[in-house]
């Protein structure tokens, strides 16, 4: 390794969050590279509209605002690579982040790796996926078009991937186990008023059927009652929660329980000059607004922390 190879600033995902501390490290001329294992955007992409993200008051593609983040990152120069990170090893003052095909060197590294959605953990799941069971409406949606289709989950992915079925399907079934939903009122609103979209409460999926062709139905328990009973649906779309994109973290970098990245308020994790942004990182609001001002963050005091090692 020289010298020159070293970055400042190696950050790990494109989505808001990386994106964001990619344009902050750029307009501060570090030298910063920026690692994505797919396109810019992250879980943005598998959204369709953004409408709480401030500026844009008639709301905006998720698409969209991918696009101009990342734009704007770039503009600013941006180095950025396409690959997986598979290992990272945290030694001073240098940190070698391991990539399927070769290593890169960092004095700091911001972790925006992101989060993935979990599965549900039911047969039938792994065997109908691609198939009927599908975890973003926005990719298959149109594939359901006059269709039955059931979304599992009560979070705000659920409702509005909800809605996002109702323009191409003929009815969608939100099953979700409690009896209230955990979404965001005014989302919550926005599903009830819509014809095309009936709640099934307090109730779980068991198993998900399918034949040749794919999904036939859902076997369904209810949670109160524990009746068994069936519903005939040819998708499942599953929003139950996320999990983050951590595997790469060597046990020096503390997680909580659910294996989110913990953090101080600089974005600084447990190791010196390691930072996390965005949805892995460990916090209570995962909103895109939140983890560009991760991103930021996490940028700054990486910035900081350069300094203070001079
Ligand atoms: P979430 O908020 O954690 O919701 C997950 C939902 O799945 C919950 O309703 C949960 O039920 C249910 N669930 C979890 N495990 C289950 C299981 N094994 N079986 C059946 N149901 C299960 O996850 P999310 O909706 O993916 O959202 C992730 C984060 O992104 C949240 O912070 C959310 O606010 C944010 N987000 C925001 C927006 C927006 O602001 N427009 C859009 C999308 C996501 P319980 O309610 O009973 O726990």
């Amino acid at each position: 390794m020289k010298p020159n190879d070293v970055y400042d600033i190696l950050i790990i995902g494109g989505g808001p969050a990386g994106l964001t501390a990619g344009l902050y490290a750029a307009r501060s001329r570090l030298k910063a590279l920026l690692v994505e294992r797919m396109g810019f955007g992250g879980q943005l992409l598998t959204y369709e509209q953004v409408d709480n993200y401030p500026g844009f008051p008639e709301g905006i593609s998720a698409f969209g605002l991918s696009e101009l983040i990342s734009a704007q990152a770039l503009r600013f120069g941006l180095a950025t690579r396409s690959g997986e990170v598979v290992g990272l090893e945290v030694t001073e003052p240098v940190k070698t982040v391991h990539l399927v095909d070769g290593d890169l060197y960092a004095r700091t590294v911001i972790i925006a790796a992101g989060a993935s959605p979990n599965k549900l953990g039911v047969k039938g799941e792994v065997e109908l996926t691609g198939r009927g069971v599908s975890y973003c409406a926005v990719c298959d949606a149109p594939f359901y078009r006059d269709q039955d289709v059931a979304v599992v989950g009560g979070g705000d992915t659920a409702i509005e991937e909800a809605l996002y079925l109702t323009k191409f399907a003929q009815h969608v079934y939100v099953i979700h186990r409690r009896d209230r939903l955990r979404a965001t009122q005014v989302i919550q609103e926005r599903a009830s008023q819509n014809e095309k979209i009936s709640f099934v409460l307090e109730t779980v999926v068991t198993e998900i059927r399918g034949d040749d062709q794919g999904v036939v139905g859902l076997d369904l328990r209810g949670t109160r009652s524990g009746e068994a009973s069936q519903l005939a649906v040819s998708g499942a779309f599953v929003f139950v929660g996320i999990q983050p994109n951590t595997g790469f973290l060597p046990p020096e970098i503390l997680c909580n329980k659910a294996g989110f990245v913990v953090t101080d308020q600089e974005m600084a994790a447990s190791v010196p000059g390691i930072f996390a942004a965005g949805d892995v990182r460990a916090k209570e609001l995962r909103q895109i607004v939140t983890a560009v001002g991760d991103g930021a963050t996490a940028a700054f005091n990486a910035g900081r922390y350069i300094e203070s090692q001079l």
